[in-house]
């Protein structure tokens, strides 16, 4: 490393090169010695050392293979004896073979947890694995077990929480499809059952499959992807410290939560949502982009926003055989039947042309029961109380996007203003039927939705006038339209949730908050939405970094202590690409939305000019750039960024919708006027461009991601991450490669030995003299925390060198292992 901390008194830390078998000549000649050989496909091999000599070495390999090879491209491998060791720290050597190996070995078994010091290691099983439900929750809780498990993770915050009053959270990182959302939901559980499995904690539990429905998609990764941040928090004013006497059930008093902006649990919507627009919608999805469905990648269940599931659930089973158990979709089946002239039953996505457009092959999921999916979400709808009335004007909504989605365009003048009727050149009554749908169930009379759709409003100077849209611009109105109506269904979704559950109401206490956001994403194609996504998992990945590399790294420093740093990638310059101001990649891109005449073109070009000595950054071929993220390289197309990034909500349309007849449009109408920092453009601004003065998307995604950042910096992070092993999503397959890339870019070999080398425990003298003072059995004559707590240790007869380290500074670090073990020893 580049330490500069002289020579050190702690086993220096060799690096992964360094670790290479210089010495296998002796190592060999002791015995015949198993050792990791790396193919030329880079995959790694066991093999067994027979000779070996000053640079070369003659290995038997599986299958009978005997190779000459050149000890460099050899690493020890452990004795038999660590095979799938809990926990990485403990393997004599390690290197990333040994690493995999003992992932493997484990995950052969269906062991998926294993511990990289600190760091919960997750394998996506993608199976079905015997290690949940209340035995296992139990015997957590009794600590009869020490196996690596979330549990055991969510476990230890609790205990954090109440030994340090200090709030926590859990963070799950990892590539999409790997298995964060599972693994939350799997912390969630044990945290649930801590109050008995019913009430409250159950209550959230039951909310997944709502927030899944409309806010997940399938995409080429992952059949139930995330598209926005799961912030979740759990903690209560009232008991949790009465279980640190022994009395009662602190998750009684569960519910108060504090997750940004205090409440119990709350999907940060706009995270994903880039910009009142939720993840769905813009996570990739095609038709947003006008029909270049091959962006992004992301399914288009996605269009709809909802999870995959429910889309088969609506839409395909609803019509068929569901219509008798979902009374209160009639709205939908309604306009369905509308649509094809009343009685058709044979529905499918192949009605909806944004449900056509889509980048994964189908809708369905193999082994998942959409009509069942469905029932869980109607039934959480219950648990949530949400009523019947307002379920029904929910999915008339949804039935409301979708029809937009139909509605299409005729021109009417040659200079391509249009009205919103005729379907090029179909029969006109068709087209009417899908702006007669929509307008049924908003409530609105079509003649409004028209004149939304294809006017706009302006003030020029004093004067009111209306202006015709052009067809390019009408289309954009339309999804907007669309967009915001998804967009605040979701957020009214989730105020539904939080309501039932008692957020809001003012609650004092610590809490555990578990973050599971969207993974990082790389498609053949990439849009503005992974462009978001990687951004915002280049953000997380440096909090990582600051906690398990820097900091750690820094307080030895800072304390005094002898210390060889570890290096670890360092994502900061990849985020001053992005962040940098001016000339970061989000800053160029606001400043290219509000040029009236910037284009992806002329964007792209701009990157290109001022970007192309960055390290990080590569220009491609036209529209084209090239990310090097910690994870990899994505390449982005530029297409859509601007217009995604702008995100015009038109006054017209907010209109529309607080003259509508029913009440969700007007809801949400007011709430889309609430978000003052949202674009809106209409006759409050004097031209129908942009307000340059309104936050843009990117800039939104940015300060709520700092947001979320700040909150998490004020708790005692916990971190587990997943892996996928996999790009098949079948349970037994386990390609080293991929496993690989994924260790390491989250570093998991280097926090290994930093954590093999550093201080497992550390804490200040304060809070040392505070805890263990007690058991002094003779007073100090100085009162003061260093004091305290050197007596204590002497009592205990804890080694000089340790006093010695106390010494240091005055808030020094010292390892109280000892301590514990002392005074478990003494009592
Ligand atoms: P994204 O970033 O796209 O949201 P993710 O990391 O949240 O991805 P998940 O949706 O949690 O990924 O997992 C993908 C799939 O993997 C799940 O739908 C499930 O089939 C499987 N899976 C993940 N974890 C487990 C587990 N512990 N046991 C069984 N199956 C699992
Ligand atoms: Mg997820």
């Amino acid at each position: 490393g580049d330490s500069d901390v002289g020579s050190s008194p702690l086993p220096s830390i060799p690096s992964i090169a360094e670790s290479k078998w210089n010495d296998t000549a002796s190592f060999a000649k002791k015995k015949s010695v198993q050792a990791w050989y790396q193919l030329p496909d880079g995959n790694w091999e066991l093999g067994k050392v027979i000779s070996a000599s000053g640079t070369e070495s003659i290995i038997s390999l599986p299958e009978g293979k005997v190779l000459k090879v050149q000890n460099d491209c050899l690493l020890p491998a452990n004795p038999d004896i660590l095979d799938g060791v809990d926990d990485l720290m403990q393997l004599s050597y390690l290197s990333e073979p040994t690493v995999l190996y003992n992932l493997r070995y484990r995950y052969d078994r269906d062991m998926i947890y294993t511990k990289a010091g600190p760091v919960l290691v997750a394998i996506n099983p993608f199976k079905k694995v015997q290690l949940y439900g209340n035995e296992y929750i139990e015997a957590y809780q009794r600590k009869t077990t020490q196996s690596p498990h979330v549990y055991a993770i969510a476990d230890t915050a609790l205990r954090e929480m109440k030994r340090d009053e200090v709030n926590q959270s859990i963070i799950i990182s990892g590539e999409s499809g790997a298995g964060k959302t599972e693994t939350a939901k799997i912390a969630m559980q044990y945290l649930a059952a801590l109050g008995g499995g019913s009430g409250i904690e159950y209550e959230i539990l039951k909310t997944n499959p709502i927030l899944e429905a409309f806010g997940n998609a399938k995409t080429l990764r992952n059949d139930n992807s995330s598209r926005f941040v799961g912030w979740v928090g759990w903690g209560s004013g009232v008991g949790w410290w009465m279980v640190d006497f022994g009395c009662g059930s602190w998750l009684a008093g569960l519910a108060g939560v504090v997750g940004l902006g205090g409440v119990a649990r709350l999907w940060v919507r706009g995270l994903v949502g880039l910009g009142g627009v939720v993840g769905l919608w813009v996570s990739g999805v095609g038709w947003l982009d006008h029909g270049l469905l091959g962006l992004g990648g992301v399914a288009g269940f996605g269009s709809v926003g909802l999870g995959g599931w429910i889309l088969g659930g609506l839409v395909v089973k609803v019509v068929g055989m569901a219509v008798k158990v979902v009374g209160m979709v009639v709205k939908l089946v309604l306009a369905i039947n509308m649509m094809v002239g009343g009685g058709c039953l044979v529905v499918n996505q192949e009605w909806c042309k944004w449900l056509k457009r889509r980048v994964v092959s189908n809708y369905t999921i193999a082994g998942v029961d959409d009509a069942e999916q469905f029932r869980n979400v109607m039934e959480a709808l219950d648990v949530v109380h949400v009523t019947k009335d307002d379920q029904e004007s929910a999915f008339g909504m949804l039935a409301a996007v979708l029809w937009l989605g139909n509605v299409s365009f005729s021109i009417t003048d040659n200079e391509n203003h249009v009205e919103p009727v005729a379907d090029e050149g179909k029969l006109a009554f068709v087209a009417l039927l899908f702006l007669a749908s929509v307008t049924l169930l908003i409530g609105c009379e079509v003649k409004e939705l028209q004149l939304a759709l294809s006017t706009r409003k302006m003030k020029v100077r004093n004067d009111n006038i209306v202006q015709k849209l052009k067809l390019s611009q009408a289309i954009d109105t339309r999804d907007a339209l669309a967009k915001s109506i998804y967009s605040c269904l979701f957020d009214w979704l989730v105020e539904q949730i939080n309501k039932s559950l008692g957020v809001g109401k003012r609650r004092t206490g610590k809490s555990i908050s578990i973050l599971d956001i969207y993974g990082f994403e790389s498609f053949d194609k990439n849009s503005f939405e992974q462009f978001c996504i990687n951004y915002a998992n280049e953000r997380l990945q440096q909090h990582f970094n600051r906690h398990l590399f820097k900091l750690e790294q820094e307080e030895y420093i800072q304390d005094g202590i002898d210390w060889t740093k570890v290096d670890f990638e360092d994502n900061q310059a990849c985020l001053n690409l992005f962040e940098k101001k001016p000339l970061g990649l989000l800053s160029l891109l606001d400043e290219e939305s509000t040029f009236p005449n910037g284009t992806d073109l002329s964007f792209a070009n701009k990157l290109k000019q001022h970007l192309k000595s960055n390290s990080c950054f590569k220009g491609e071929r036209e529209k084209a750039f090239t990310v090097s993220h910690y994870a990899g390289e994505v390449s982005y197309d530029t297409t859509g960024f601007l217009e995604k990034n702008r995100d015009l909500m038109h006054m017209d349309s907010v209109q529309l919708l607080s003259s509508c007849m029913t009440s969700l449009p007007q809801r949400f109408a007011s709430s889309m006027l609430v978000q003052s920092e949202k674009p809106v453009v209409g006759p409050l601004f004097k031209s129908g461009g942009a307000d340059s003065q309104k936050l843009s998307v990117a800039t939104k995604f940015k300060s709520q991601l700092f947001q979320l950042m700040q909150r998490l910096e004020s708790t005692t992070p916990h971190f587990i991450r997943c892996i996928k092993p996999n790009n098949l999503q079948s349970p037994g397959i386990y390609e080293q490669g991929l496993a690989l890339q994924q260790l390491r870019c989250c570093g998991v070999l280097e926090v290994v030995r930093i954590s093999r080398s550093g201080f497992p425990t550390r804490m200040t003298h304060q809070k040392f003299a505070r805890r263990y003072g007690f058991l002094l059995l003779e007073s100090v004559a100085a009162q003061d925390p260093l004091s305290v707590s050197v007596a204590i240790l002497h009592q205990f007869n804890i080694l000089p060198d340790i006093l010695e380290l106390l010494r240091i500074q005055e808030i020094a670090h010292f390892m109280a292992f000892y301590v514990f073990k002392a005074v478990s020893e003494a009592t």
